[in-house]
């Protein structure tokens, strides 16, 4: 019978180590500040938003909200992510995705200012994951993922890691961080012949799909550690992963529910980055 590990344990590590960090800032009279940018008022973003200000807090470091109209030109929009690249009190910037139609990310993905782009829009930042090069900002999911093997001590190097989904938000940033940790990577995707087969060679099985409980332990290989990645919603209208958790723990060393896994991890992860790009920007 596997575990389920939780997310929450990472989250107050990670939390303590950036407690620190805020007081050595603060007595060189700098602190830490995320700028989050949101259009129009979508409940998912707003529940983000809630828990990423309150962590900010926690931490001691400042953020604040700029929400902005969701029928806003492409124009306007541009001009006030311009100020916001601008404005030296700000260290972070997250803008929440997918925009409204009119926005175009293929164009304003291009004006967010790389050096403040903590959760990986920037195409110069996609870049320095694929490079490995630590000075860039991976995205805070895909790091919460990798946070959370390294707190439960998951060796990677050599391992084989299974990533089931190919998005630039989940499954393209999250195989390149495990590769970068040595692991030996294969990408699942909608096309894949015989996932179950592909699935159960994997030592670390991390699913980000979007299809509630579909991975069951047919997908599973004994002693594996899975981590899900998924938000769904289920027949009773809960909250569920990709992962049917129950079914998988029958094999499984190892699983991150849902809730309470992953997305407990990503705000300290954007609290984190921004510390780091506030470090950067004043060279310490
Ligand atoms: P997405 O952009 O819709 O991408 C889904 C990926 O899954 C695609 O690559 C797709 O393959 C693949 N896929 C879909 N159905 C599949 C199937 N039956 N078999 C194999 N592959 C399949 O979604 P996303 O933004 O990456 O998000 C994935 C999940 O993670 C969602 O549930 C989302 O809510 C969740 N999420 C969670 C967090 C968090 O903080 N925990 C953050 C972001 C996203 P193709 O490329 O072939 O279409």
């Amino acid at each position: 019978m596997g575990e389920i590990i939780k997310g929450k344990p990472v989250a107050d590590a990670i939390s303590e180590e950036l407690i620190q960090k805020v007081e050595m800032l603060k007595s060189k009279s700098i602190t830490p500040k995320l700028a989050i940018v949101r259009v129009g008022a979508d409940p998912s973003d707003l529940a983000y938003e809630r828990g990423a200000l309150k962590r900010c807090e926690a931490i001691g470091m400042l953020a604040e909200v700029k929400e902005l109209p969701v029928d806003i030109s492409q124009d306007d929009f541009i001009a006030e992510l311009k100020k916001i690249n601008e404005d030296k009190s700000v260290n972070g910037i997250l803008t929440f995705r997918p925009f409204p139609k009119q926005l175009d990310e293929k164009v304003i993905k291009y004006v967010i200012t790389p050096e403040k782009d903590v959760d990986c829009f920037s195409p110069v930042n996609v870049a320095k994951v694929m490079e490995n090069d630590e000075t860039g900002f991976a995205p805070c999911t895909p790091s919460a993922v990798m946070e959370i093997l390294k707190y439960y001590k998951v060796p990677m190097k050599g391992k084989k890691a299974v990533v089931v989904g190919r998005s630039m938000v989940v499954g393209k940033p999250v195989s390149m961080l495990l590769l970068n940790e040595n692991a030996t990577v294969t990408i699942c995707h909608s096309r894949t012949e015989n996932m179950p087969a592909v699935c159960s060679e994997a030592d670390i099985l991390v699913v980000g799909i979007g299809r509630a409980k579909m991975i069951d332990s047919s997908y599973v290989k004994e002693g594996a550690v899975v981590i899900d990645v998924g938000i769904n919603v289920d027949e009773n209208g809960n909250m569920c992963g990709d992962v049917d958790t129950e079914d998988c723990l029958s094999k499984a060393a190892m699983i991150t529910p849902v809730p309470a896994g992953v997305g407990s991890v990503t705000t300290s992860i954007l609290a984190k980055q921004t510390i780091k790009a506030c470090m950067q920007q004043n060279e310490i």
